[in-house]
C-alpha cells in the first residue's frame, strides 16, 4: 500500500518536459520543511491505496507521461515498485525527489527530477551528496534559488561537482521571493549551461493551490 494524497491530470509545469500533458501521483509525507514548501498539504493527508488501484486511476487519463511526487516519494517503501509496475506498461515516468533519499531505488528506466536544496530553504544540510554519482544524463537537478546567495552557491556546486556533465541543470526561481529576470540575468552574465525555468502550471493557474 502507498499513501497518496492526490493524482490528477495537468500540464507539467518544471523540468525539460514542461508543457506536457502529465498524470500526477503526489504521495503523502515529507522529511523536509523547506521555507518556500508550497505543498504542506502533502504532510499528512491522504488515503492508502495498492498499486494496482493506482494504476487504474492513472489508467483513467489515457496518457503515457506519469509524474511520481510528494511530500517525497522516495520515503514510502513501494514507491520503487509502484514505478516499475509504471515502466512495464510502458509509460513514461519521472520522480521527482528532494535528493535526501537514495535516488538508486528507482528503476534506470525512469528520470529522476532532483532538487539540491539550497541554503535558503532552511534544509541544505540534508541533501545526500552521494546521489550524485547516482546521476545519469536522462536525470534532471534542480535548484529553487530565493535570492542572490542561493545563486551563487549553486554556481560553485554545479562547477565544483561538474553537474552539467552529470545531468541537466535547471535553476527555478521561488516565486514571490525572487524576480524571475533577475536569476535570467545572472545565468547569461555568467554563462551557465543550464536552463532557467518558470513553474508553467503556476503562470497558467495563479490562483490554484493543489492539483496543479
Ligand atoms: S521537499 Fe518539497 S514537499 Fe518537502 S518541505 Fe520541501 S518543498 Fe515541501
Amino acid at each position: 500500500m502507498l499513501k497518496v494524497n492526490e493524482i490528477f491530470y495537468s500540464i507539467q509545469g518544471e523540468s525539460s518536459f514542461s508543457g506536457i500533458p502529465f498524470v500526477f501521483v503526489r504521495l503523502t509525507g515529507c522529511n523536509l520543511r523547506c521555507s518556500y514548501c508550497d505543498t504542506k498539504y502533502a504532510y499528512e493527508e491522504g488515503e492508502e491505496l495498492t498499486v494496482e488501484q493506482i494504476l487504474k486511476k492513472i489508467k483513467k487519463y489515457k496518457c503515457r507521461y506519469v509524474e511520481i511526487t510528494g511530500g517525497e516519494p522516495l520515503l514510502q517503501e513501494e514507491t520503487p515498485f509502484l514505478v516499475d509496475s509504471l515502466v512495464d506498461k510502458g509509460f513514461n515516468v519521472l520522480v521527482e525527489t528532494n535528493g535526501t533519499k537514495d535516488i538508486s531505488v528507482i528503476s534506470d528506466k525512469a528520470a529522476i527530477i532532483m532538487d539540491i536544496k539550497c541554503p535558503s530553504s532552511g534544509e541544505v544540510d540534508k541533501v545526500d551528496w552521494e546521489n550524485i554519482k547516482r546521476l545519469d544524463k536522462k536525470d534532471e537537478v534542480k535548484f529553487v534559488i530565493a535570492e542572490k546567495s542561493d545563486y551563487v552557491w549553486a554556481k560553485k556546486i554545479i562547477a565544483e561537482r561538474d553537474l552539467t556533465y552529470k545531468a541537466k541543470v535547471l535553476l527555478s526561481p521561488v516565486q514571490e521571493k525572487l524576480r524571475p529576470y533577475l536569476l535570467a540575468e545572472w545565468i547569461l552574465k555568467d554563462n551557465l549551461k543550464v536552463r532557467f525555468q518558470l513553474q508553467l502550471h503556476k503562470i497558467l493557474w495563479p490562483e490554484e493551490k493543489r492539483g496543479r
